[in-house]
């Protein structure tokens, strides 16, 4: 890798990974920052601002607007750095033993900053079809920040033809993804004095009942459920994560919370099993709580949901990253991306390659391989030799 490419992308992510960018903070001043970065090659980007006017998206289009191009996608928000034993700053990049330490240098800022960092190459290439960058937030809370973004593109008269979201696959090219969805269940008991237990409605013993319900239906999953054997995991998994209920030993609990989730193999699975789940409680477990009081039941809320990747292998955006990438395999990931969106809202066909492991993401001293950002270069620099030479997916 030129040297002077290598010094762009370590200063770039050196500047990335100093904006905390924690997804419950504003992502602005990065945005901005990456704003006056592209208008220093005369290029600006879209913004698209959310409803609190904190965090913002950004759309930008290097070439000829009125051809469909190609997206490079990434988040740029990362995960909370608190009861994380860091030898250092989290939020100040460290390069030791040929690596870039630093929240965020591989989920995902290490994409982005090679992203920007050809910017230069990209921008004087003279391309027949364009490259895209979809900057987002809100990745880490369940994939919202993309999706007014994608609304947007669904609409667009001229729309991209396939999308790379960088997440780190060690520049794998990743053709699929479970769904997920999750469910807050709410039980409303009613409380009383605990050597009064039958005239209280126990919200807890209720809550347990759905619970087991879980746990029954997960390991029927497991046993008699589809199965991808690309997957670690090779069915979808189902859950119970969080219960809680009750506040003293001599009190008839009145309330109780739980959260469920589903990780689906098919492209709206997860969703139908955790609503079978819903419509079982409603029906077995409801009218037992009514029956006792009235006011008494449950509250179900939907509290993430995000489809499944699944690209066929065969499909030219596939062979297309196979053949930028310098390799001829895919695979699939048990974690979930921004991916599956691109194509359940905007109908663009899109894979998963980016730079680094996702075994570093979310834990301390997270770090990036220098060597594998030199590689994320070369599959940009192939992006832009195809986009000069072809205005399609295939060299036809
Ligand atoms: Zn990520």
């Amino acid at each position: 890798m030129a040297d002077d490419r290598a010094q762009r992308i370590r200063q770039l992510l050196a500047d990335l990974v100093g904006f905390n960018t924690v997804s419950d903070r504003s992502n602005l001043p990065l945005i901005a920052y990456i704003e006056t970065y592209l208008a220093s090659f005369g290029i600006s980007g879209r913004r698209l601002v959310d409803d609190t006017g904190q965090k913002a998206s950004l759309w930008v289009t290097i070439g000829p607007e009125d051809t469909p191009g190609l997206v490079l996608s990434g988040h740029t928000d990362v995960v909370p750095v608190e009861r994380q034993p860091w030898t250092g700053d989290p939020f100040t990049l460290v390069e030791r033993g040929g690596r870039f330490y630093g929240r965020g240098t591989t989920d995902m800022k290490g994409f982005v900053a090679v992203c920007l960092a050809m910017v230069p190459e990209i921008r004087g290439a003279k391309l027949k079809m364009p490259i895209h960058l979809a900057i987002s937030y809100d990745e880490e809370v369940g994939c919202v920040g993309v999706r007014p973004l994608l609304r947007e593109l669904s609409r667009a008269p001229v729309k991209p033809l396939g999308c790379f979201v960088g997440e780190p696959t060690q520049m794998q090219i990743i053709i699929g993804h479970k769904g997920k969805h999750g469910v807050r269940a709410t039980f409303r008991g009613k409380s009383c004095h605990s050597s009064l237990a039958p005239s209280g409605v126990n919200a807890v013993e209720y809550a347990a009942e759905l619970i087991a319900e879980v746990r029954r239906r997960a390991a029927q999953l497991a046993t008699e459920g589809e199965r991808d054997e690309m997957y670690d995991v090779a069915h979808t998994t189902l859950l119970t994560s969080v219960a809680q209920g009750g506040t003293a030993l001599n009190i008839v609990p009145d309330e109780c919370m739980m959260e469920f989730e589903a990780r689906g193999l098919g492209m709206n699975e997860s969703k139908e099993v955790t609503d079978a789940i819903v419509a079982w409680a409603k029906a077995e477990i409801e009218p037992q709580m009514r029956k006792a009081e009235p006011s008494c039941g449950i509250d179900f809320e939907e509290i993430l949901e995000y489809p499944a990747l699944d690209v066929k292998p065969d499909h030219p955006l596939v062979a297309l990253a196979k053949q930028l990438g310098g390799r001829n395999s895919h695979g699939k990931v048990s974690f979930g991306t921004e991916a599956s969106l691109f194509v359940s809202m905007a109908d663009i066909p899109t894979v998963v390659v980016g730079p680094g492991s996702i075994e570093q993401a979310h834990k301390p001293d997270e770090f990036v391989e220098i060597s594998e950002l030199s590689k994320c270069a070369g599959f940009i620099e192939r992006l832009i030799a195809h986009c000069t030479q072809h205005g399609g997916l295939t060299a036809a």
